[in-house]
């Protein structure tokens, strides 16, 4: 009598988080499904220009996954794909339509032609890119995408100029039913919202941006090539500001602390201070949490001339002449209210868990915050868990893979 094959685990999202859970437990022998609700997979920190805490380029790190899942038959990726409903045991998968299909050799001729232009979702919508597009330089699968929704009525010009029937506009939709031993949900996160936060310029002031627009803002591949501009008419700040905790730690908006934004906002200042050594440079901090080994990167900020760190939360920004910033702020230490000036500011906003709105996979449970909680049916790993760095998520998802094969019903 032949063994029935055990049955695997689904691993809900492949971000960091979820694809160390996926390789960690197909390297262990047991088939995974990965699940990912974008077209490519690695999640928020290919968004970043260098990560900490050696503040390399995150297409290092992320390489070394890829080809370990690409050596691993074991791990089935589904991209565009999401949960549909989950019953008894049994999940159904809903994976939207591939307009392009792996024939797709990434020669760029279908993007030469097309004619509708989309809010690049990579770049937070800073820059325009073509209907149908490479995601980013690391996407993997390396192969394009196409936003339907942007296509002008009977536009076809993709479709004739791909030489390799790599395009389908009539594609559909596809579901399958899984029956998983059990699951592991990495869903990340997103940036609290800018317009949440007017009274610091967000959503109303262009020279006043997030943590993460700041990292496409650094990074080659974002929408200004790498230079850091302001948005309102293209100049080299002068003056930077990062304001930490912008809407963190506050119970009219997020109430936890988001634990690497200040971490973020330091490394953001050495890459102020890498493109103008005389850029001058203010943090506004609460408290200046910088854990284990990342310590070196505040110190290295410290020997930075035209570096200020001074604790005291900003309470409001306004427009002040030529596109520059005023803020009011807080200086404990001297105990007075302060006014300062700014061409631009950054506002570190914190991560808010993916699981926070809407239907959670799985009858999980979540808590106040949005952060879910493991339970008998699956185990939640990286910042769909908490807020975390990547060496940290990384951890948390080697141990929620072993966790949910232990626990596993095959
Ligand atoms: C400004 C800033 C700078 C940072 N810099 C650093 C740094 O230098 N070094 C560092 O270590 N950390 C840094 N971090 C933290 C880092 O980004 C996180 O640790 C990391 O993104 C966590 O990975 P994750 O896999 O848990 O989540 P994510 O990266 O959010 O990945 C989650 C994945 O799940 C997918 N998904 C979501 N919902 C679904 C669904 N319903 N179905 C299927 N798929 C879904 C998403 O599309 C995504 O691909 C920074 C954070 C910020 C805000
Ligand atoms: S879809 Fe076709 S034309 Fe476009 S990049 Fe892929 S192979 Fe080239
Ligand atoms: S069909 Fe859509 S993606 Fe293709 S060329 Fe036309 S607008 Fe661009």
């Amino acid at each position: 009598m032949s063994e029935a094959t055990p049955r695997p685990l689904l691993v809900v999202g492949a971000g960091i988080a979820g694809i160390t859970a996926a390789i960690e437990a197909a390297e262990a022998g047991r088939d995974v499904v990965l699940l990912e609700r974008e077209a490519s997979i690695g999640g928020r920190v290919l968004q970043l220009h260098h990560y900490f805490p050696k503040l390399c380029p995150p297409s290092c790190g992320m390489e070394i996954n890829t080809r370990r899942l690409e050596r691993n038959p074991r791990v089935r990726v589904l991209t565009r794909s999401e949960l549909k409903a989950a019953q008894n045991g049994t999940v159904t998968i809903r994976q939207a339509p591939a307009y392009v299909n792996d024939r797709c050799t990434a020669c760029g001729k279908c993007s030469e032609v097309c004619p509708a232009k989309v809010k690049d979702p990579h770049n937070l919508g800073m820059s325009e890119a073509p209907a149908i597009r490479l995601p980013h330089p690391n996407a993997w699968p390396y192969r394009y995408v196409l936003d339907r929704e942007a296509c002008p009525d009977g536009c076809r010009a993709c479709v004739d100029a791909c030489t390799y029937d790599a395009i389908d506009l009539e594609a559909k939709e596809r579901e399958e039913t899984l029956e998983p031993a059990a699951v592991v949900v990495a869903t990340g996160w997103h940036a609290y919202p800018l317009d949440r936060l007017p009274e610091l310029g967000g959503g109303t002031l262009p020279n006043v941006i997030s943590n993460v627009q700041m990292e496409r803002l650094a990074s080659k591949s974002g929408p200004t090539g790498g230079t850091i501009q302001r948005p309102s008419d293209g100049e080299a700040p002068k003056r930077v500001a990062f304001v930490q905790c912008a809407g963190s730690r506050d119970h009219n908006h997020l109430p936890y602390c988001s634990a690497v934004c200040c971490l973020g906002s330091f490394k953001q200042a050495l890459y102020v201070k890498e493109q103008d050594p005389e850029a001058e440079v203010t943090i506004y901090y609460i408290d200046r949490r910088a854990f284990g080994r990342n310590e070196d990167i505040l110190a290295r900020l410290s020997e930075e001339k035209g570096v200020r760190l001074l604790k005291g939360k900003v309470g409001q920004v306004k427009a002040g002449d030529g596109g520059g910033l005023k803020l009011k702020a807080e200086d404990v230490e001297a105990g007075r209210l302060i006014e300062d000036q700014a061409d631009l500011v950054v506002l570190a906003t914190g991560m808010v868990p993916n699981l926070k709105d809407g239907v959670l996979p799985l009858g999980l449970e979540r808590d106040d915050d949005g952060f879910g909680l493991d339970d008998t049916r699956a185990r939640v790993a990286g910042v769909a868990r908490r807020p975390a760095d990547v060496a940290t998520c990384v951890r948390d998802a080697t141990g929620a893979a072993a966790r949910a094969l232990a626990s596993g019903r095959a």
